[in-house]
């Protein structure tokens, strides 16, 4: 079997709900595509997400996936699927998000052809889990409004933007905790916000506020300054900015100051980045979330199959598809009563939306 065929285009979708984080505001995202077929007949997906966060331009990312789909894909035989990605990681390595499009077609592919899922593929052992559902940084009102209509969805879990006033930040909390003192969960994402007294201030504060976790309140650079947190506070923080690839990883794993790992496919390149630092996490006991940004179902599908196939895994925040107003695939999942439910199909089990 080898790959015949190789597509890749871009598509700008715009978002039914533009937000703001702590560093910007966001309203259309440009994702690109990719579209691998088999001498079988079978199709590979994959989509990559490039932004400001994985400093890749989306233009030369789109040049860079073109060339290594050509160079290093295209009549090759996607069963030799370890070699091939060893390959991508070595092509373009300042251009991960493209490196992640690649890699999960060509899982994609594999599974599809082999006829199992790729979370089988993997070793599936995670029962499905809830995703949370982020709230960008609003007024009060509107925080409490946006969570309403997510509940009234069936969402059990939030994920709230903070970190340009902590004052207004801990009254968006006290106000939505008031409004839900059971049944919700609540995580919080500073994006980089907050100075270290504020970080150590809001740990305190978290008890009563029942907070699940606590993503990157300080800025990436600032991981030794994490170390002057107790223990207990260093448990309920997360990485996300910090960590981005294996390089990372190496350096949060000895003496953690995160508990927590945000993994991105679009940060590390594809679901075997992914897997890499997975084991990493798992040797320095710490808990895996997975994360991603404005994603097509593909890619959220890919981080989905990785993710169930992780002993640490703990936590889902894969809404990146759900504000997307046009999506160019269909599939992957189910949203049932919150939680992220695979389709029993081969591959990603997604398909091109016609
Ligand atoms: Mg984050």
């Amino acid at each position: 079997m080898t790959i015949c065929s190789v597509e890749i285009w871009t598509e700008r979708l715009p978002l039914t709900r533009p937000y703001v984080i702590a560093t910007r505001e966001v309203s259309t995202v440009d994702l690109h595509f990719v579209r691998l077929e088999g001498s079988d007949g079978a199709p590979g997906l994959g989509c990559a997400a490039p932004t400001a966060v994985t400093s890749e331009n989306a233009e030369d990312c789109l040049g860079a996936m073109d060339a290594a789909a050509r160079d290093i894909l295209k009549g090759q035989d996607p069963r030799l699927l370890r070699g091939l990605a060893r390959q991508l990681r070595l092509a373009c390595p300042q251009y991960p998000s493209a490196m992640a499009a690649l890699d999960m077609a060509l899982y994609d592919l594999f599974g599809r052809s082999m006829g199992v899922s790729v979370a089988a593929m993997l070793g599936r052992l995670r029962k499905p889990l809830p995703t949370s559902i982020t709230i960008g940084i609003l007024p009060l009102e509107e925080t409490l409004e946006e969570a309403k209509e997510y509940l009234a969805r069936g969402f059990k879990c939030l994920k709230v933007k903070l970190g340009l006033d902590y004052g207004e930040d801990l009254e968006r909390l006290q106000a939505l905790r008031r409004a839900y003192p059971e049944g919700v969960r609540i995580r919080v994402d500073a994006n980089q916000g907050y100075t270290i007294e504020q970080t150590r201030d809001l740990f305190y504060k978290a008890q009563d506020l029942d907070l699940e976790l606590i993503e990157q309140p300080l800025s990436r650079g600032k991981e030794a300054d994490m170390l002057k947190l107790s223990k207990d506070a260093q448990r309920l923080m997360a990485a996300d900015e910090s960590l981005h690839d294996p390089m990372d990883a190496l350096q949060l794993a000895v003496n953690p100051p995160f508990g927590i790992w945000n993994i991105k496919l679009m940060k590390c390149g594809g679901i075997t980045g992914a897997l890499d630092l997975a084991d990493l996490a798992g040797l320095s006991g710490i808990d895996l979330m997975w994360g991603c940004m404005d994603e097509s179902v593909i890619s959220i599908a890919a981080a989905l199959h990785t993710a169930y196939a992780c002993p640490k895994t703990c936590y889902l925040d894969l809404d990146g598809s759900f504000d997307l107003s046009r999506d160019a695939a269909l599939g992957g999942f189910t949203l049932q009563d919150g939680s992220l439910h695979l389709l029993d199909e081969p591959g990603l089990g997604v398909r091109l939306a016609v």
